[in-house]
């Protein structure tokens, strides 16, 4: 059933409950519905920032997988080099993915690359929230306060 915003009214937080998170819908008495009456509508902090980054994508770069959104990537290759957390912070690894042809920075798998290797994660607003971009890429390179993973001289099996 499709809900009208003037039928939606926020509800008093209630004990427990995050604040001002909860949204109740006035409307048919209870069982006339075929939905719950009561929706939860509170989105984490971390959502709230990935809706944000998709935002500044949204006004900041061509549409993903267009040919101008793809012209961007200088073919560094640094983004399929190996990654490991250290506290809340990334290290770029002197080790690369398998699947990258390290002579040229080309993906060998490229067209098939998320089926292929579950940990290539597409450029998109998680990659940029956890750090995963070095900070020289175009994709993020003018996005305020984006701190990209700490380069460090190890490979993966020396970490
Ligand atoms: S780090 Fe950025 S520029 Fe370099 S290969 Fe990855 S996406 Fe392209
Ligand atoms: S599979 Fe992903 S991480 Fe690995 S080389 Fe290809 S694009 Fe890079």
């Amino acid at each position: 059933m499709a809900l009208k915003a003037a039928s939606i009214k926020r509800a008093k937080p209630q004990k427990g409950k995050k604040n001002g998170c909860i949204w109740k819908v006035s409307g048919p008495n209870p069982g006339e519905l075929d939905e719950p009456q009561v929706i939860p509508m509170y989105k984490t902090t971390k959502e709230r920032r990935l809706d944000e980054i998709q935002r500044w994508m949204d006004e900041n770069l061509p549409p993903s997988g267009t040919p101008e959104w793809e012209a961007l990537c200088t073919g560094c290759g640094k983004c399929c080099y190996d990654k490991v957390w250290e506290g809340d912070r990334l290290l770029l690894l002197t080790s690369a993915c398998p699947y990258l042809e390290v002579e040229t920075n080309r993906c060998r798998v490229y067209p098939e690359r998320f089926e292929i290797e579950p940990m290539c994660l597409p450029i998109g607003p998680e990659i940029i929230e956890m750090g995963g971009l070095p900070e020289d890429c175009p994709y993020v390179e003018n996005f305020p306060g984006y701190r990209g993973p700490k380069v460090v001289n190890k490979s993966l099996d020396e970490v």
